[in-house]
């Protein structure tokens, strides 16, 4: 199966669930999750008309962010077919962010779904007063409360004084919450997490706090899209099932 064949399906699937779940599929928007994934690759999804992509690592996505400005269009002529071109591609952070690395990440990403703590927030609200920007950003929620994963625990102080923070990080966006949920081999397994998730953005909307957003939940991957849509999911984050099984490096 291409690139392009696989993009396809999974935006079938998308929409079905979608309607059987009585939403509206544009409501779901689908990033490519393309780390490990090489540039020729990433062109091959946008060429399926494929806009949005997640990448998990600083290092990685600077080098390829290179490669594909390199082979974007330069003039208003070369861009009126399907060609990459960079500017019109949108690439989130979705990994974990160093703090010290705020600044890299605000100069090569449109979006950090991924931000897990109020330093980490001060340092991209920083970074993107720099240089004139507002970057979106989604609050990473550890929902299993498993010890080695990223994101805030729902019931962390810190997540309650981010939020607060949020009028003060004026050059940040708040949209919303993301969560990677325990594996289990069944996807069913992963739909309580999802639940939660919603759950707790409903609670956090509840309280009202001044440039909070919280429309955004970024949740669901490829073995478990469909159950995170049917729980409210936004944006379901999906690698394997467009790009194949990633070779795992050491
Ligand atoms: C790798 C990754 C994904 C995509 O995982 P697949 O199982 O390949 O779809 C989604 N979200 C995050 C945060 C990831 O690191």
């Amino acid at each position: 199966m291409s690139i392009a064949e696989n993009i396809a399906r999974v935006r079938d699937r998308i929409a079905n669930t979608a309607r059987r779940a009585g939403r509206d599929p544009r409501e779901v928007s689908l990033m490519a999750v393309c780390k490990t994934m090489p540039a020729d690759r990433i062109r091959e999804a946008y060429e399926a008309s494929q806009r949005l992509f997640g990448e998990n690592r600083v290092q990685e996505f600077q080098s390829k962010h290179a490669t594909l400005s390199a082979g974007s269009p330069t003039e208003a002529s070369a861009a009126v077919c399907d060609v990459f071109d960079i500017a019109k591609a949108e690439f989130h952070l979705i990994g974990h962010l160093q703090s010290n690395k705020a600044a890299k990440a605000v100069a090569l990403f449109q979006a950090v779904d991924s931000v897990d703590s109020l330093k980490l927030a001060e340092r991209l609200n920083a970074a993107a007063a720099q240089i004139k920007r507002r970057l979106p950003i989604l609050i990473e929620i550890n929902i299993g409360g498993e010890e080695a994963k990223t994101g805030l625990a729902p019931d962390a102080a810190e997540l309650r004084a981010l939020l607060q923070a949020a009028p003060r990080l004026a050059n940040l966006e708040f949209r919303g919450l993301m969560t990677v949920p325990p594996f289990t081999e069944d996807p069913e397994g992963a739909r309580p997490f999802f639940r939660r998730l919603r759950k707790l953005r409903e609670e956090l909307a509840a309280l009202r706090m001044p440039q909070v957003g919280l429309q955004e939940l970024s949740m669901g991957m490829s073995h478990d899209f469909e159950a995170a849509i049917e729980e409210g999911s936004t944006c379901v984050r999906v690698g394997t099932a467009i790009f194949g099984e990633r070779v795992h490096r050491p």
